[in-house]
């Protein structure tokens, strides 16, 4: 696995590999790698692609009182893993090298960034849009993977591709999760012991919800209901959201008729999990 941290060297390296008549799988993490996101890399090496992983903790997704200065970082362990799930290339560039001085742009997908997580969080997806537009630019990647676990941002940004004719397609992975069913995070790392245990009940919420719709209630406040019921009944989880969306528009809906997801984010202490489910079938 090849490792380089500036943009021209990373470019040189997606057209060598669409030269030689391969393709280019791209994998954009913030890095603290997990097996998460080696899930998202063996999807792409599995196709035969060539993947790029991109390690980069995005200033512009990170609100004014958010925890940028805190996120985990461990670039070793970024290597291990990365190679481990058969990427071939590791681009790790610098803050500078992405937003250089007098960096003046930025990509906002209307509509789809301004609910569930946009509304918690003021610009952030117009960070995420705007980091993602240039490592496309960058890769021009036959195939650009995301997992479910960020549906909103999935869902953004096959817009986003498919919006500004990127003609790369935009493969979403699901959610790798721990044995208690939550879902593997970076941010999981600042849960204390305590915490990590309250957590269970945000996988649970989901789990009471597609057990409520697999009985037959269609009533999404109801499905609602039974989700926010094993929230609240945990210690030290405070519920951000819940909802129930087409999965296409996001947008909310009252009675569900045909596939729908349940959108959740919760704080437990201090850290704010996000979690989401697709409730479909009989
Ligand atoms: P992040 O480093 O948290 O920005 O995540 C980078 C990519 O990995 C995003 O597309 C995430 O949706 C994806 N990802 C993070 N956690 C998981 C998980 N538990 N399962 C599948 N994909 C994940």
């Amino acid at each position: 696995m090849r490792g380089v941290s500036a943009k021209e060297e990373a470019r040189r390296w997606a057209e060598e590999v669409h030269r030689a008549g391969g393709r280019v799988a791209l994998v954009p993490t913030m890095g603290f790698l997990h097996r998460g996101h080696a899930a998202l890399i063996e999807a792409g090496v599995h196709t035969g692609a060539q993947v790029a992983v991109s390690v980069f903790v995005t200033p512009l997704q990170f609100g004014p009182r958010e925890d940028l200065a805190h996120y985990p970082l461990d670039a070793v362990r970024d290597r291990e893993v990365a190679r481990g799930a058969g990427a071939a290339l590791l681009f790790t560039p610098d803050p500078e090298e992405m937003y250089p001085e007098g960096f003046a742009t930025r990509v906002e997908v209307a509509g789809l960034s301004e609910r569930w997580c946009g509304a918690a969080r003021p610009g952030h997806f117009q960070g995420v849009a705007t980091v993602v537009t240039k490592l496309l630019n960058l890769f021009r990647p036959d195939e650009a993977y995301f997992g479910e676990k960020d549906y909103q941002q999935l869902v953004l940004l096959r817009r986003l591709a498919r919006d500004l004719d990127f003609g790369c397609r935009v493969v979403g992975v699901p959610t790798v999760r721990e044995e208690d069913g939550l879902a593997l995070s970076s941010r999981n790392a600042y849960l204390s012991p305590e915490e990590r245990r309250r957590a269970r009940a945000i996988p649970a919420a989901l789990a009471a919800a597609a057990a409520a719709h697999a009985r037959g209630e269609r009533d999404a406040e109801e499905l609602r209901r039974a989700a926010l019921q094993v929230l609240k009944g945990a210690p030290g989880v405070r519920v951000e959201y819940v909802a129930v969306v087409d999965p296409e528009t996001l947008e909310p809906l009252e009675a569900v008729r045909g596939p729908v997801r349940m959108l959740l984010a919760a704080w437990v202490g201090s850290t704010r999990l996000i979690d989401n489910r697709f409730l479909a079938g009989a």
